[in-house]
């Protein structure tokens, strides 16, 4: 079962796609860079982006008058390494969060089933494994099983939770949190918080609330807004940083279930397109799956 799944994965892999694309083609011309354009659509990297990678490859063919397919390969390379490299700066390779003056605040957004639970969970696994206090808060108050969910990840890490019941004020609870956090002296603090989307003037409004209510404990809070995205989901992963940003000023993705799925795509065209750095990617559904982005790692892994 393993090697079927291994199979398909690799069958529709970037680089075999690449590679059908090309066959018994030696000139990248006009109908190779058509299907190099449909490829990359279809792996996720979204029209947008796409259109700017075929661009700047057509700008090169012109430049060079010719290009040979054989060469394709490490020009996509680098074009999104380029890419990647406008929006992440620098070459993180740790869990770590910047030194402030109290905790450090990460609010969490995304809609439910995106992995946003199991991403909080990991990165407080993470961070404790360091010797950092962190503090958990329920602010997705919306549903019983959200706060039941994080609390099974407060156990297992081994970190405490603020919550209130159900249907509380999400508020309220972010205020908990980070009056807690200031008393234990805590380093990093994790908000867990709705990601509802039938009503967008309704999530901003709670989401604007949560953080005015944050800052009123911890004045410069929250540090960081990460928007976690099911990397497998293609175009609804675009749609939702589209309804995120708007509702909220975001600024890191986690992009989640690259394991099982060969569309990494999503990384490119979501970090290219809302100029926002992918700081974390979910592997799995364990407690270790989680990884700090590295741009270079994942350009190789997106072509092999
Ligand atoms: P939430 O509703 O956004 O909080 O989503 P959860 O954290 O409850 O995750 C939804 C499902 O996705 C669960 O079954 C998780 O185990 C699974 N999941 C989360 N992250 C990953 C990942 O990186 N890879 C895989 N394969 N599954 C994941």
């Amino acid at each position: 079962e393993t090697l079927d799944k291994g199979l398909e994965k690799s069958k529709s892999s970037f680089f075999s796609r690449l590679s059908k694309a090309v066959v018994g083609k030696s000139r990248v011309d006009d109908e190779v860079l058509d299907d190099l354009e449909e490829v990359l659509v279809t792996s996720d990297v979204g029209v947008e982006t796409t259109l700017k990678i075929i661009e700047r490859i057509e700008a090169r063919v012109a430049r060079d008058k010719y290009v040979g397919t054989d060469q394709l390969d490490s020009i996509l390379r680098e074009e999104i390494a380029g890419l990647l490299a406008e929006t992440h700066h620098g070459e993180a390779t740790e869990f770590e969060v910047p030194r402030v003056d109290g905790p450090y605040v990460i609010m969490v957004v995304g809609v439910n089933g995106v992995g946003k639970t199991t991403t909080i969970g990991k990165l407080a696994h993470q961070f404790s494994k360091q010797g950092k206090k962190v503090v958990l808060g329920a602010a997705d108050t919306f549903r019983a099983a959200a706060i039941d969910q994080l609390q099974v990840w407060a156990d297992r890490v081994g970190v405490p939770l603020v919550k209130q019941k159900m249907g509380s004020d999400p508020a309220s609870v972010a205020f908990d949190t980070l009056s807690a956090a200031l008393k234990q002296h805590a380093d990093v603090v994790l908000i867990d918080t709705a990601g509802r989307l039938h009503n967008k003037v309704n999530l901003m409004n709670e989401l604007t609330k949560v953080k005015r209510v944050m800052q009123k404990v911890v004045p410069d809070a929250p540090h960081e807004v990460l928007l976690v995205l099911d990397g497998s989901t293609g175009q609804n992963a675009f749609e939702q940083a589209r309804q995120f940003t708007k509702a909220t000023e975001v600024t890191s993705l986690a992009v989640t279930k690259l394991d099982g799925t060969a569309k990494g795509g999503v990384v490119i065209g979501i970090s290219d397109q809302f100029r926002i750095p992918v700081k974390y990617i979910g592997v799995g559904e364990g407690i270790e799956d989680l990884q700090v982005f590295n741009k270079l790692e994942f350009v190789d892994s997106f072509f092999n």
